[in-house]
């Protein structure tokens, strides 16, 4: 596992779609089958590429939604309008088709199971991802270090993982999930839609004193905005890891 984390070894490999499933209207979680796949961190992202019959090809990256499993490798594309790669990959791509990924890449936005101070997650949208990956190998390794995540999402309806979280809220003994709905609330919701604020991270996140180890993704302004609270708030910056989901592609 170490090795999955240093870079440098990467190449592309063939992956299989075995299984996809619906989270939201707009988004799909795919089940790849990665022959030879060397594991990965919760927190960490592939490289996917896809190339068309004329030669012409493109690539974009995209988080791994849940720990290590073999060969398996699970990623939650959310469709884009008018994108190039994720409505392809949300609409048409289907069971037994082929799909190029590299990775596993990054190892700054990684939670290890070894870690024992507190966790707090923020993510934005589809920037639940990695942040699952987190919360499943917590649950898997047995974990029982405190987590903390709060989820922004536009209105109940976007929540991906709904039915699980809400199981894991209830069954995972140390984790807090709390939703931010930022166009439409839940019925007998307690205030209006609101982006996250300082209050919010205050009140559901953890103190700095206790030297929580935070990890913040999404669009890139949300990050920047939730970022800078926790500064502010009195954490310190180098156990504020970011993870921007800006536009990726060459
Ligand atoms: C490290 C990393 C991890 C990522 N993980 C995920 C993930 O787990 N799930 C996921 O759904 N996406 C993820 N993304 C975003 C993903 O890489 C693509 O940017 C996204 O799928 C759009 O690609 P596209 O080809 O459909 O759109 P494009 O053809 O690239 O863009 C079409 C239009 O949409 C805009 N746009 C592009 N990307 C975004 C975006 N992310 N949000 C809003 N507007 C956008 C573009 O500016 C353009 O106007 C991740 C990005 C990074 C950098």
């Amino acid at each position: 596992m170490a090795r999955a984390a240093v870079p440098g070894r990467l190449t592309w490999r063939v992956g299989t779609l075995a299984e996809a499933r619906a989270e939201t209207p707009t988004a799909r979680t795919l089940v790849l089958d990665v022959p030879g796949w060397p594991g990965h961190l919760p927190g960490q992202h592939v490289d996917v590429r896809l190339t068309a019959e004329d030669g012409y090809s493109t690539q974009r990256s995209y988080s791994i939604a849940a720990p290590a499993d073999g060969e398996r490798v699970e990623l939650t594309i959310q469709a884009v309008p008018d994108g190039e790669v994720s409505p392809y990959l949300t609409e048409v791509f289907s069971p037994g088709d082929p799909v190029e990924l590299r990775g596993p890449v990054g190892g700054w936005f990684v939670w290890r199971t070894t870690a024992m101070d507190p966790v707090l997650l923020v993510g934005g949208g589809s920037g639940i991802v990695p942040l699952m990956a987190m919360i499943r190998a917590r649950r898997a390794a047995g974990s029982r270090v405190p987590f903390r995540l709060i989820y922004s999402v536009r209105t109940p309806d976007d929540v991906y993982y709904a039915d699980e979280l809400r199981r894991r809220a209830r069954d995972d003994a140390g984790l807090d999930v709390t939703f931010a709905y930022t166009r439409e609330v839940p019925d007998g919701w307690p205030h209006p839609p609101r982006r996250v604020g300082v209050a919010d991270v205050n009140t559901n996140g953890w103190p700095p004193a206790l030297t929580p180890d935070c990890f913040v993704c999404g669009p890139t302004g949300f990050v920047e905005t939730v970022a800078d609270i926790l500064v502010a708030l009195g954490h310190d910056p180098r156990r504020v890891r970011t993870e921007r989901f800006g536009p990726t592609g060459g």
